[in-house]
């Protein structure tokens, strides 16, 4: 698992996730950078899908983006704990590295889904994503590249200090 400060939509990997919402029909924040830079017929595939539930993803090609494909992941809106956020978060990420196994993929790029506007405070955010996806890697043995998109210095050193150690990159 590595970590890096870097704008998810310049990312040559096979797959990038976005923090969708549930319409799948674009939004701010990342979710209106990738649909930008991926172009109109990303809009015109999510529409065919119909929304995804909070805490579940669906998988669209890339379009314009390096990346082949976007899992489009729904994250938990924060409530102040105690409206199964942990859960949903954590469904979230296994539900994305399901997909990528299912479709091939060999490397995901993540962003710090609902720490936006969905409000996810953010250090327990990311002890949550590194949790599960350690917790996937070890129990699937899957060859695959996970990489925390960071998108500000703050989030970077938050995933460094949680990964250990500062080149913060973990094999198998
Ligand atoms: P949510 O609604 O799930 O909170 P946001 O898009 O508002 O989604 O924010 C999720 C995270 O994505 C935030 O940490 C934000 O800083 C980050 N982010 C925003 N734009 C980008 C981008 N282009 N690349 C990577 N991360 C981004």
């Amino acid at each position: 698992m590595n970590v890096i400060k870097a704008d998810i939509i310049t990312l040559q990997v096979d797959a990038i996730v976005n923090a969708a919402n549930s319409t799948l029909l674009g939004g701010g924040g990342v979710d209106g950078a990738i649909h930008l830079a991926a172009g109109p017929e990303l809009l015109q595939e999510c529409r065919a899908l119909g929304g995804c539930p909070t805490g579940e993803a669906k998988i669209t090609r890339g379009y314009n983006l390096p990346a082949k494909y976007v899992i489009h992941a729904v994250g938990p809106i924060w409530q102040g704990g105690n409206a199964r956020e942990s859960q949903l978060l954590a469904s979230c990420y296994r539900r994305c590295l399901e997909i990528a196994m299912e479709n091939n993929v060999k490397t995901i790029a993540f962003p710090s889904i609902s720490t936006g506007v969905y409000g996810y405070p953010k250090e327990e955010a990311a002890e949550i994503v590194i949790a599960t996806c350690r917790d996937f890697m070890q129990k699937t043995n899957a060859a695959l590249e996970v990489t925390f998109c960071c998108f500000s210095d703050h989030d970077l050193r938050i995933y460094r200090e949680l990964l250990g150690a500062a080149g913060a990159r973990e094999t198998g």
